[in-house]
């Protein structure tokens, strides 16, 4: 556990302009690439962290409801994931020069993008000590085999830093990170069948016989697992305050129709029911809002790995639930193409992607006893 420390260190923003205003600059429907150069190119992405890499969530806040505000939920996945999960693991075991420096500074410029690859094809997700992706590291070069699925931004990304063994069995000192270049003769990509989150260009990825350098080694050998679960928090944090801003969004836009729609005369804002559903979302969304302030510090600057389960586990419980209701108030433009029956289906990523709502429960069980001691303090 990183010793906690009251000086922080951010670089002044580079950019006068703040996250929203960056972005505001570019197309409608700007594709992840863009976002994320624009978002680079503005110092936005260099802003983020301090000098240990800690992430600062109220930057992190900014930047995603800036990029969620543009409604691609795609999008936002894929900066979400490059900017709390790739980019740290990445900066965390780049050495002075080499390739894994050069990408280092190409993706946190915004020039280039970075896919993190750690869903095995050949395991559960859940189960991530299983995964049967491997690289045999030599002295004069290093052999990768295996496959990754579901990645976020892989058929775009020109990097991915994927996540193997190089021995056998599921103790942690067994995974080491790779980074690998996506024209690496032996990677071949297939997108993921889905027309959901399309602007995160999510595919699979294999590797057959991916022949390179050593110094495409990400950090020591055997701190593959080690330096993820370092950086869990971060990504698990930044779901959590994408989860707050897209649950807002919606909410936003779901009060403004029910506002606008009338029944008998009145608008539905008024039927008491409605009313009380709804508040009762705006409650879960403001203590999952408090849970983010007040975890956030803990889980970005001490990496407080429950803390971190504890807001996932949060997440998990409450987007669907409230999305499921704006939908249904929302009657049948809901259904309306990205209406928001479309938002609640790719929400669901929130109790999947980056560990799925009921492992992340088994965690905050483990740690019963501290929370309670806490609430009881
Ligand atoms: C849109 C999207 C983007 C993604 N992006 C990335 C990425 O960029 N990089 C990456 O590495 N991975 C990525 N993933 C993969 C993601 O991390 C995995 O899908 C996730 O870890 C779950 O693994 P799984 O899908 O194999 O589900 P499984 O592990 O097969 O689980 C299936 C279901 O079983 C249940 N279950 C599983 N374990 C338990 C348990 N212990 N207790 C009770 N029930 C349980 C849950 O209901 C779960 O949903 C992405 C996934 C999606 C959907």
């Amino acid at each position: 556990m990183q010793a906690p420390t009251n000086v922080r260190h951010f670089p002044s923003r580079p950019s006068p302009l703040g996250p929203a205003a960056v972005l505001a600059t570019l197309p409608e429907r700007a594709p992840a690439a863009l976002v994320w150069e624009a978002c680079g190119a503005a110092g936005l992405i260099e802003g983020l962290y301090d000098r240990k890499g800690s992430v600062d969530p109220r930057r992190l806040a900014e930047l995603l409801t800036a990029v969620d505000a543009r409604g691609d939920n795609g999008v936002t996945l894929s900066v979400l994931v490059q900017a709390a999960s790739a980019l740290p693991v990445l900066a965390a075991g780049a050495p002075a020069d080499g390739p894994v420096r050069e990408a280092l500074g190409r993706v946190r410029s915004g020039t280039q993008t970075l896919a993190l690859a750690a869903t095995d094809s050949a395991a559960a997700g859940s189960d991530l000590a299983g995964l049967q992706t491997e690289v045999v590291i030599g002295p004069d070069e290093i052999v990768l085999r295996g496959g990754k699925r579901w990645i976020t931004t892989a058929c775009t990304a020109p990097w991915f830093l994927v996540l193997a063994r190089h021995r056998p069995g599921r103790h942690f000192t067994s995974f080491t990170w790779v980074l690998v270049p996506a024209d690496a003769p032996g990677v071949r990509v297939t997108p993921a069948d889905t027309d959901l989150l399309t602007g995160a260009a999510t595919g699979h990825v294999e590797f057959t016989d991916v022949r390179l350098t050593p110094d495409h080694v990400v950090g020591r050998p055997g701190r593959g697992m080690v330096a993820f679960a370092q950086h869990m928090g971060t990504e698990r944090l930044a779901g959590a305050l994408w989860a707050v801003a897209l649950t807002s969004r919606v909410l936003t836009d779901t009060q403004e129709r029910l506002t606008r729609r009338h029944v008998d005369g009145l608008p539905l804002w008024h039927n008491s029911s409605v009313r009380q559903r709804y508040a009762a979302c705006l409650v879960q969304v403001r203590q999952l809002h408090a849970l983010c302030d007040g975890l956030g510090d803990r889980i970005a600057r001490h990496q407080d790995l429950a803390a971190a389960a504890l807001l996932k586990s949060a997440v998990g419980l409450v987007v669907d639930p409230v999305l499921a209701v704006c939908a249904q108030l929302q009657g049948a433009d809901g259904l309306s193409r990205d209406g928001a029956q479309r938002v609640r289906s790719e929400a669901a990523v929130f109790g999947i992607g980056g560990g799925v709502t009921e492992l992340v429960l088994d965690t905050v069980a483990d740690h019963a006893q501290s929370i309670l001691a806490e609430l009881r303090a």
